[in-house]
């Protein structure tokens, strides 16, 4: 036998047993958005490698170890995304969708960051983003997170996630503390592990986020960020938790947060959940202001997030019913003999016409009764048509619920839409 190909480590198939969960939530998202009137915009999957580097930044762990990168045929340096923000700028830019315009725009599909597989955290994964431009106040920040609240209560896993924000201030604000951080963290090197050493100089900031207990409790008293705003982010930061007070939505104002890219300032914000254990974000975004200049338009603000929909699908087999359901159909035709045959088709085209959101699977390969029941409750379907010739001749169907202890009953064919229509919505 020929030797067997496996997919890539970190890159997974989305198998019809969860296929179904993905459906539903993409179909949530799109509805969600929708009711904030964002438009999608799609973008191609590979780009210039120089766009990630200008943007997510040198220094962070995107740039420096996880991009997929290689090179075309002609010699140019591409790389498979591995976010979307940057691809929005510069489709935005390239197309001149953002200077002295507003765009609420979202997207979804793949990303790609050469990481440790393990639950939760993947080499091929997906992401939902939304992306706005051209908005500076608060106010735009506030409605991207109520946006990312609806998502959680659409799911019904509000009560599973909970929101923790920070602002990381202007540039020159940041730059300033930068150096105070340093200063902190120069004095107590002899604490830090060997990752944070390496970044203590190139990017000090995310020694603040380490995952290492030793670290944090070494700098435990580390000046904050918040402590070190400018007057302008600070009050744009207090609107912003005044506002969310406001509309209810709870926060946590965690100064630690500083997230893994570069371009963010202002407004940065997490959900987390602790039941998927260590990759315990769902969500992450921020405000980022400078990114559009950044990467060669004009200077537009901007502010958006991401949500691993991995992650999301987890959460919701994990916590809710609604990822369990796992069905092929909703009715299974079977029929018995020859002749039934040709009238399980019309039955079938029938319903397909009729209740045309209602999955109708007929049973194909013939088989006996016994046989043909046990593949209609392998598909998870609600109820099976029962058809012989006896039916035919009647212009009949034997309706059988599979799911409870329900009678089965005899329709007539007239009538049959209406009764599964009201069956189904039981
Ligand atoms: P983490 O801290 O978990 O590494 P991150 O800060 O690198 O996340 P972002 O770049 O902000 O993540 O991406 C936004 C979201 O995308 C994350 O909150 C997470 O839900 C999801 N995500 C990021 N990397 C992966 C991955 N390798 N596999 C699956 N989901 C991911
Ligand atoms: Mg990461």
């Amino acid at each position: 036998m020929a030797k067997t190909i496996q997919a890539i480590r970190g890159m997974n198939d989305c198998l019809p047993e969860i296929s179904g969960t993905w459906q539903k939530v993409e179909s949530v998202l799109r509805q969600v958005v929708a009711s904030y009137g964002y438009q999608e915009i799609r973008t191609p999957i590979v780009e210039s490698t120089d766009l990630f580097k200008r943007s997510i930044g040198e220094v962070t762990d995107i740039v420096e170890k996880e991009m997929y990168t290689f090179a075309d045929r002609n010699g140019d340096s591409l790389t498979l995304r591995p976010e979307g923000t940057a691809s929005c700028v510069r489709a935005g830019n390239e197309h001149g969708l953002l200077y002295n315009q507003q765009q609420r725009l979202w997207y979804m599909g793949p990303m790609f960051r050469h990481e440790r597989p393990q639950k939760g955290r993947y080499r091929q994964f997906h992401q939902f983003g939304v992306e706005t431009f051209g908005i500076d106040g608060p106010d735009i920040d506030l409605e991207v997170i109520l946006l990312s609240a609806r998502l959680w209560k659409a799911f019904g896993i509000e009560q599973h996630v909970t929101l923790q924000i920070n602002s990381l201030g202007s540039n020159e604000a940041r730059q300033a503390y930068r150096e105070t951080l340093i200063e902190y963290l120069k004095a107590r090197a002899d604490k830090l592990d060997e990752e944070s050493l390496r970044r203590l100089e190139s990017n000090p900031l995310r020694v603040l986020d380490s995952k290492n207990p030793a670290v944090q409790e070494a700098i435990a008293d580390a000046p904050s960020l918040l402590d070190h705003l400018d007057d302008a982010s600070k009050s744009h930061f207090d609107t912003l938790c005044q506002q969310l007070t406001q509309a209810g939505i709870n926060f946590e104002v965690n100064p630690r947060l500083v997230r893994g890219l570069d371009y963010y300032n202002r407004t940065v914000f997490e959900w987390v959940t602790d039941s998927l254990g260590a990759q315990g974000t769902v969500c992450a975004g921020g405000r980022y202001d400078g990114l559009v200049e950044q990467l060669g338009g004009k200077a537009t603000p901007a502010v958006g997030f991401a949500m691993g929909i991995e992650r999301l699908v987890l959460l919701l087999t994990t916590l809710t019913e609604e990822g369990q359901d796992n069905s092929a159909a909703d009715v299974y035709v079977t029929a018995m003999g020859e002749d039934a045959q040709a009238y399980a088709v019309e039955v079938s085209e029938h319903l397909r016409n009729t209740l045309p959101s209602v999955r109708i699977m007929m049973h194909c390969g013939g088989g006996n009764f016994k046989k043909q029941l046990k593949r209609a409750d392998k598909t998870g379907a609600k109820l099976a048509l029962l058809l012989g010739s006896q039916e035919m001749q009647a212009r009949e169907v034997g309706v059988k619920p599979l799911r409870d202890g329900q009678e089965q009953q005899t329709v007539a064919f007239t009538d049959l839409s209406a009764t599964l229509a009201s069956l189904l919505a039981e």
